[in-house]
């Protein structure tokens, strides 16, 4: 109310910075969770690839896409997940400490809320964290180089760690002995210690540890039954069909143009 509206400590809030992003910038916030070296062995994660922990990642990711507005995409790998706001959102008025504490809280609580859907019984021991940041691209261009270096970087982790885990469990080494061996090493040098020594083809890994995750919106078409009941007929069933937004996971190239050309909503011109 006006009789509320001031007092003589309103002027602190002049202290508080302005952070509004750039107009016509694509806000990426991305988020990493906080010594996850640590908390995948606490928590006896799967080496190298969790499935469990990773799903659920992919669910804290959808549930800040359902909930925030304007995200386009995100894309996901490790402990790390990045949300792209459209080059054209006002959602809080484009604030980038309101964006990225929105974006990082929300994914937390999902991640604690949602955890025995994927862990089951096995507890979880603390409270885990998140940092986030905020990146703003200018161009389409620079921000399919952007998600371009993340999938890259899915992909040189991954060979490595296939590898190393690898030498470790078939091998027989240990995992001072594992590094070793791969120091040095290039990648056509690591795929050919997977094929000639344990006849592993890294081709034929599971797409979601070599891609990551990519969650975007489509339209799709959503099929139910309902039980109809009129007056002084019997019960009949119907199939009701229906398209709506919803949230889609892929984990396919996302660095070429295929991609790209097969969803052309996510790039604004
Ligand atoms: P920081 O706090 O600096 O981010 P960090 O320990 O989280 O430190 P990262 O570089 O983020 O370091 O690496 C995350 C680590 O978490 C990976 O190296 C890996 O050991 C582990 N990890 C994350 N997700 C999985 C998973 N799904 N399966 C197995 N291990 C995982
Ligand atoms: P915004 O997302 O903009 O912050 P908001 O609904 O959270 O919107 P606030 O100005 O933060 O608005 O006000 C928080 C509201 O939450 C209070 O007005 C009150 O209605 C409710 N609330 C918070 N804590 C309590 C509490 N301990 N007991 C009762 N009501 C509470
Ligand atoms: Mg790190
Ligand atoms: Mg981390
Ligand atoms: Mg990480
Ligand atoms: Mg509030």
């Amino acid at each position: 109310s006006s009789v509320m509206a001031k007092s003589k400590f309103e002027y602190v809030r002049n202290f508080e910075l302005d952070d509004t992003c750039l107009k016509n910038c694509y806000i990426v916030v991305r988020l990493d969770g906080r010594n996850f070296h640590k908390f995948s062995d606490e928590h006896k994660f799967i080496k190298p690839n969790d499935n469990r922990a990773l799903g659920l990642m992919r669910r804290s990711a959808l549930s800040v896409m359902e909930e925030l507005d304007d995200i386009t995409i995100a894309y996901g790998q490790s402990d790390e997940f990045s949300f792209v706001f459209k080059r054209s959102s006002n959602w809080f008025k484009r604030r980038a400490s309101k964006l990225m504490t929105h974006v990082t809280s929300q994914f937390s609580s999902s991640f604690v809320f949602y955890w025995k859907e994927y862990f089951g019984e096995q507890p979880l021991l603390y409270p885990p964290s998140f940092d986030g940041r905020v990146v703003l691209y200018p161009s389409n261009q620079n921000l399919r180089d952007y998600l371009s270096w993340r999938q890259a970087d899915c992909h040189i982790n991954n060979l490595y760690n296939t590898t190393f885990w690898t030498l470790v469990q078939k091998g027989g080494l240990t995992t001072t002995e594992a590094e070793l061996r791969l120091n040095g090493t290039q990648a056509a040098d690591k795929n050919e210690i997977l094929f000639s020594e344990f006849s592993i083809n890294y081709n034929s890994e599971f797409p979601m540890h070599k891609k990551g995750t990519s969650l975007i919106w489509e339209m799709v078409n959503e099929t139910s039954t309902k039980k109809i009941k009129r007056p002084n007929e019997a019960e009949t069933e119907v199939t009701v069909t229906r398209t709506r937004k919803k949230v889609t996971a892929h984990h396919c190239d996302i660095i070429g143009d295929q991609f790209w050309e097969e969803h052309p909503d996510i790039l604004e011109r």
